[in-house]
């Protein structure tokens, strides 16, 4: 793989922060490798990326140890649903998990993370298209569910989004900022390969770019 994609991206980062006047460097490439073949994870961290997304607890542990002891400086961070019964093995791995959704595993992070002295830092998962079939806190429960992570010591620095497929971004994002600005989270995970720039216009501290960097994923197994 040449290193022209990661390179790309890094500076349409970097443009888009400056449009927005931001400081390019409190922008976040989270570069999400699942479903990728392990050559192209390989030479993006070659190329000197260290922030990688998962979005199976599974897939992550079947690879991330072993890359984790060749490349230092690794921060991984789970984007997809997690069940309670992967939950030690997220922590073993994870150190960033952005997906806290619901009332029973944020009880479960917070007697796991006082049994080992340690917790990841955590974002709560919003689902800002009110989607059935899709994960997160109603915007409408967001404010209940801040105040219970924290009455639990659970470490939330911000909110992650992922809008409807079938709808303008831009709105979706601009709630997500409105709910963390006013619960006082400065951390915001949203824009993907399609909408990026557009997230960072709209104040995202981490974007979570697949395709656009490491090409076409393979089909799920
Ligand atoms: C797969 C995935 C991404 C990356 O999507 P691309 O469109 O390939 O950039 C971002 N966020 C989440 C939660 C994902 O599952």
């Amino acid at each position: 793989m040449s290193d022209v994609a990661l390179a790309e991206i890094q500076s349409k980062v970097a443009a888009a922060a400056r449009r927005a006047e931001r400081d390019p460097s409190d922008i976040r490439l989270v570069a999400v490798s699942k479903q990728q073949p392990l050559e192209r994870i390989v030479a993006v961290l070659e190329q000197g990326q260290r922030c990688f997304g998962e979005n199976r607890v599974q897939e992550a542990q079947g690879r991330w140890p072993a890359l984790k002891e060749r490349f230092d400086g690794v921060e991984l961070r789970l984007i997809g649903p997690l069940q309670t019964n992967k939950l030690n093995a997220a922590l073993d791995l994870f150190d960033v998990i952005e997906t806290v959704d619901r009332p029973k595993l944020a009880e479960k992070l917070a007697s796991a993370a006082q049994a080992r002295g340690a917790s990841p830092s955590l974002f709560i998962q919003v689902n800002t298209g009110e989607e059935e079939q899709k994960a997160g806190v109603a915007p409408t429960s967001v404010d209940a569910f801040v105040a219970s992570c924290r009455a639990m010591d659970l470490p939330i620095v911000g909110l992650m989004a992922i809008p409807p497929v079938e709808e303008a971004a831009a709105p979706h994002f601009a709630l997500l900022r409105k709910l963390a600005e006013r619960n006082g989270l400065q951390e915001l995970s949203m824009g993907m390969s399609a909408d990026y720039e557009i997230a960072i216009a709209m104040g995202a501290t981490s974007v979570r770019v697949g395709s656009a960097l490491f090409g076409a994923r393979n089909k799920p197994a």
